[in-house]
């Protein structure tokens, strides 16, 4: 990398901007010790889901079918059944032997999520699914159908430490870490709804063959805090062999800065494809806008995210929310590209996020004005810049706004 220059990191004086600072609204953060934000990285001990077979290797599920008094060969029939045929029921699988086929399903694919609701919208080609762990914990995914692709975006942790003022679901904290087998089950869920025919937008009427084909992890959780667990759950998808066999670039692992666990995930040789959640380009109002900017300061996660380029070669995505007068300044498009050239040039691209208008709210959507001129000064400095497609706001689903409400836990009481 080349040596940067030193780019200040402070507003500049005197220009008469209008600044809305970042606050919660209608909910009181936690706080820690030192009147900070609290942020909580260790999950609190709650009963553990049953172990399944997505939660092993393949060497390890030989192992346990054997301990089940089964030849190992039986495993990789059963990897089958629920990877690529995405069930989980005895009854399809009549390759196995009848006497012990119920029990060895038992031990090894037992049922991690029941559904409690689903909304659906864009004409059926958006589906949020409201999934109930087995201690009654609520996480959502959203299943979402594009022109050439099928995504899904998975929850990684129930509620979520990081504390993030503008997100409904840091308010209630971290519930627990979900387990890999949890992550990976949300998309096998998904791929029999599609296969059923139950996804708008298909073009013909055979299904069997579609699957998803994208992964963010923008639901619920921040996902390298459930850093062992989510790798799991990654090896799984990528798996030929014995697992999804999806490919690692359709995968998009997402963080707020933590910034040792992003360089732990340079390391791993799996080239997913990483993004990070910056939305500001300043300490000054990262601070306050993502709790975790206390540890892990803005020019650490931007270090972090450009070794990442390093190392796998694959293009980082900085995320931004543009919010009105917040951090949508034109000073604050200049410093992001500053600071992004100064580690180099064609290692990352912009993706800043229109948020819905919310009027009175400090967490208004910025102008359209200022939306182009954010975009047309990134561009311009050379930064490859584009707004994404916020796919799901209509059903309350879309990144960092998932969260269960009082009226989902009235539910999901009703339904258990
Ligand atoms: S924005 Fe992401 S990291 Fe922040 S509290 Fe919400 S889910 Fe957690």
């Amino acid at each position: 990398m080349s040596e940067r220059p030193d780019i200040t990191t402070t507003r500049p004086k005197n220009t008469g901007v209008r600044q809305v600072r970042p606050r919660t609204e209608g909910w009181q953060q936690q706080k820690d010790d030192t009147g900070r934000p609290l942020l909580q990285f260790a999950s609190p001990k709650r009963g553990k889901p049953p172990v399944h077979l997505a939660d092993l290797t393949p060497e390890e599920r030989v192992a346990k079918v054997k301990e089940l008094g089964l030849p190992g060969f039986r495993a990789k029939q059963l990897a089958k059944h629920y990877f690529t045929h995405h069930t989980s029921d005895p009854a399809d699988m009549t390759d196995l032997p009848a006497e012990s086929r119920e029990e060895l399903v038992a031990g090894m694919l037992p049922p991690l999520l029941t559904e409690v609701r689903r909304l659906q919208t864009d004409g059926g080609d958006t589906i949020k699914f409201l999934w109930r762990l087995h201690d009654g914990a609520l996480v959502e995914s959203v299943l979402m159908r594009y022109p050439g692709r099928i995504t899904l975006c998975v929850s990684s942790q129930a509620g979520c430490g990081m504390n993030c003022p503008f997100c409904a679901t840091g308010q209630a904290g971290l519930t627990r870490n979900m387990s890999a087998a949890e992550i990976v089950d949300q998309i096998v869920r998904a791929n029999q709804v599609i296969a059923s025919g139950e996804l708008g937008g298909k073009k013909s009427d055979d299904h069997s063959a579609e699957r998803v084909s994208n992964i963010v992890f923008m639901g619920m959780g921040e996902p390298l805090a459930n850093y062992s667990r989510v790798m799991q759950a990654v090896r799984v998808m990528v798996d030929k062999k014995d697992g999804l066999g999806m490919s690692a670039r359709g995968i998009t692992v997402s963080t707020v800065g933590l910034v040792p666990a992003i360089r732990k995930l340079a390391a791993e040789e799996i080239p997913v494809t990483f993004a990070l959640s910056l939305h500001a380009p300043d300490d000054e109002l990262r601070d306050e806008l993502i709790p975790v900017n206390s540890r892990w300061k803005v020019d650490e996660a931007l270090d972090a995210a450009r070794a990442y380029f390093d190392a796998t070669g694959r293009r980082v995505s900085i995320e931004y929310a543009l919010i009105r007068d917040m951090n949508d300044h034109p000073w604050r498009a200049d410093l992001l590209a500053d600071k992004l050239n100064a580690r180099g040039r064609g290692w990352v691209h912009v993706n800043p996020i229109p948020l819905n208008p919310t009027p009175g709210s400090v967490w208004d959507a910025s102008e359209r004005s200022a939306q182009l001129e954010f975009v047309r000064r990134l561009n311009d400095a050379g930064i490859p810049t584009t707004i994404r497609d916020t796919r799901g706001k209509e059903i309350d689903g879309a990144c960092g706004q998932l969260v269960a409400t009082e009226d989902d836990e009235a539910e999901a009481a009703a339904t258990s």
